[in-house]
């Protein structure tokens, strides 16, 4: 698919998902709030059961426990963190048309021809090439323009050269800033520095400084984990690409306490079993892949660390990151809060603190992911239909009840059966319009199954059940509805 094709894709998604409840701008009527969403009917019933699989999947294990920690923390947790130090992105603005940039992003949007005519204007034998710009790979041309605008020498005089991908106007961008991240608010009535508390950037430190509180609570021993799902905020630079990249957003996070030695093994663990979640949950295999982290580009607190990424229509992107963290995030705590945060091992009676495997999912990228990748259209009958092919656990909507028409005792029929079976699933009632246009209205939601009651189930009290995919129909007893939906919801 060329790239023109890939945004029209990722355009009709967006579309569908404002037109049907999943997703809408957040402070529409006001013009909406850049990189914030919020999740409609269908949305929010989606996202629930996102949630609800990897909580199931984490913490109805023995040796996971969960956790809801405040998103407001103590300012010291950030100065631990490193956040506060280090949570941050380079950015720079068109003094033109205010644009604003991520420093190492700029390189996106600019061209292999322009990179070279850029790095033609400055002295380039300075990133070390020698044989002149046309001995360069595109890869090799790639690296030595992010070199220079991270050289401080050479950053002004590229950016002097440069054009605005969005203006056009050359020489406009001021120098690169450092940006960081985090929200800032004040606790109580006075806004003084005193005051200053953040937004959690990420859950994970809600866990780390309750890690011997929940330990002693539940009485876990090494290895143990504490998972949770909770909001994080960022003042992204770029928001982009729908719900990709937001500034407030949901985590699920599990932090593996571990032994120091028994790292590796976890982190190999934990790395498989991540990615046959979504494998599961019917994600396509083909869509999914790993990028090991080089050891160069490791995050300051991670010995090995490995993202998931899903080939969304713009590109491959992370949808979650695995991360051996060494026994960095507690170390800290311990230092800054002057607490011991050790572990004491009963059996070898020693004290340590305890190696951690991270496993950082994004339930607010998952879903787009999830969205994206069950979109399909196809053309059956020689007619067009639009399917979201999602597994029936994520999917909104179980089932549809559809009355073929308004009469002959149907709809009293269709009701009851309604209100038995929303009991147990999230149904659906429709008695508007053609059956074939009530079964492609719940294609495009996702809704697996659809009941039919029509004139034979007066006569011998069974009702069609059409499933989403096949779109075979079979015919059951309608006493049979709720544990045939049980079975095949839950298989
Ligand atoms: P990226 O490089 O894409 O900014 P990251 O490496 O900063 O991501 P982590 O800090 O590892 O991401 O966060 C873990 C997960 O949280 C990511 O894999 C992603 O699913 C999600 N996430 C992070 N930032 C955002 C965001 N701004 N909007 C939506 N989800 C996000």
């Amino acid at each position: 698919m060329n790239q023109k094709n890939q945004n029209e894709v990722l355009e009709k998604i967006v579309s569908l998902a404002k037109r049907k409840g999943f997703v809408f701008q957040s402070s529409e009527i006001y013009g909406g709030l850049n990189g914030c969403w919020d999740y409609g009917p269908l949305g929010v019933e989606m996202l629930k059961n996102i949630k609800e699989e990897w909580w199931k999947f984490m913490t109805y294990r023995p040796d996971v426990e969960g956790l809801d920690a405040s998103i407001l923390m103590h300012p010291k947790v950030w100065k631990a963190s490193g956040h506060v130090e280090n949570f941050t992105d380079p950015m720079l603005d068109c003094k033109s048309c205010k644009s604003r940039y991520r420093m190492d992003t700029l390189g996106e949007s600019i061209n292999s021809k322009k990179k070279k005519k850029y790095l033609e204007a400055i002295d380039f034998s300075k990133l070390g090439i020698n044989g002149g710009l046309n001995s360069l790979s595109d890869e090799e041309l790639e690296e030595k323009f992010e070199a220079a605008l991270t050289d401080t020498e050479l950053v002004p005089l590229i950016l002097n050269e440069m054009v605005c991908p969005n203006c056009g106007n050359k020489g406009t961008f001021t120098l690169p800033r450092q940006f960081n991240l985090m929200f800032k608010t004040f606790i109580g009535p006075v806004e003084d520095s005193g005051a200053v508390v953040y937004l959690r950037p990420e859950t994970a430190q809600g866990i780390f400084v309750n890690f011997l509180n929940v330990q002693g609570a539940s009485r876990q021993k090494l290895p143990f984990g504490i998972a949770q799902i909770g909001k994080a905020f960022r003042n992204e630079i770029n928001t982009k690409y729908f719900l990709f990249r937001t500034r407030e957003f949901e985590q699920m996070e599990m932090q593996f306490f571990v032994k120091p030695s028994a790292d590796k093994e976890w982190y190999d663990y934990w790395k498989g079993e991540r990615l046959e979640w979504y494998k599961k949950l019917g994600m396509r295999t083909d869509k999914l892949r790993y990028h090991d982290h080089p050891a160069d580009k490791l995050a300051h607190y991670a010995k090995e660390a490995t993202d998931i990424e899903y080939e969304f229509p713009f590109g491959w992107g992370e949808i979650e990151g695995i991360h051996n963290r060494t026994d960095f995030d507690l170390g800290r705590h311990e230092q800054f809060s002057s607490k011991s945060l050790k572990y004491f091992d009963e059996e070898s009676k020693e004290k340590f603190v305890p190696y951690i495997i991270e496993t950082s999912a994004g339930a607010s990228r998952g879903f787009m992911a999830f969205l994206v990748d069950s979109y399909r259209e196809e053309v059956v009958n020689n007619e067009q239909r639009v399917v979201l092919g999602l597994n029936s656990r994520i999917a909104p909507v179980k089932a549809a009840v559809l009355p073929l028409v308004n009469k002959d005792g149907m709809p009293e029929t269709a009701q009851k059966l309604e209100e038995d079976l929303r009991t147990a699933f999230k149904v659906f009632y429709d008695d508007k319009g053609a059956i074939g246009r009530r079964y492609r209205r719940m294609d495009e939601i996702g809704t697996p199954y659809c009941l039919t009651i029509d004139t034979q189930t007066s006569e011998d009290n069974t009702v069609t059940v059409r499933e989403r995919d096949s779109m075979v129909q079979e015919r059951i007893s309608i006493d049979k509805v709720k544990i045939y939906l049980f079975d095949k919801l839950n298989s």
